[in-house]
């Protein structure tokens, strides 16, 4: 069914508590927690609790969790007292996605003026 937790899925085992994470921020319907491989001074992941491939999946089956998913990136950056931020959603192999759960990238801490599009 969708949504339901996928038995080889890295995230769904973060967030059900059998891997540990660095958790900066825990809610009925997210977990955002530090990436193992930080790319900035600020490098939180956000994941849902419920398995999505992607972002654009999570959007399109359950289009409110998504906007709550946005909402709470906007927390976390808010926690970490970060005024700019940059948000990633990588979606596919190809554009350097390697964790098929739904999250989204919170990075900041320093200067990100350079344009990716
Ligand atoms: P993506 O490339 O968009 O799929 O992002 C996956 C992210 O998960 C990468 O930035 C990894 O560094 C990060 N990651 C992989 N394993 C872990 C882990 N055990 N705990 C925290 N972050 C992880
Ligand atoms: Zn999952």
């Amino acid at each position: 069914m969708a949504g339901e937790p996928q038995p080889d899925c890295l995230f769904c085992k973060i967030a059900a508590g059998e891997i540990p994470a660095t958790v900066v921020r825990k809610t009925e319907r997210f977990l955002a927690f530090r990436d193992i491989a930080p790319k900035a001074p600020v490098h939180v992941l956000v994941i849902p609790h419920v398995h999505y491939p992607n972002a654009a999946a999570l959007a399109a089956a359950e289009p409110a969790l998504a906007g709550e998913l946005l909402a709470e990136a906007g927390a976390v950056a808010r926690d970490e007292g970060l005024d700019d931020y940059r948000l990633i959603f990588n979606t596919g192999a190809g554009a350097g996605q390697t964790i098929f759960h739904a999250h989204v990238h919170v990075l900041g801490g320093k200067s990100m003026t350079e344009r990716m599009v």
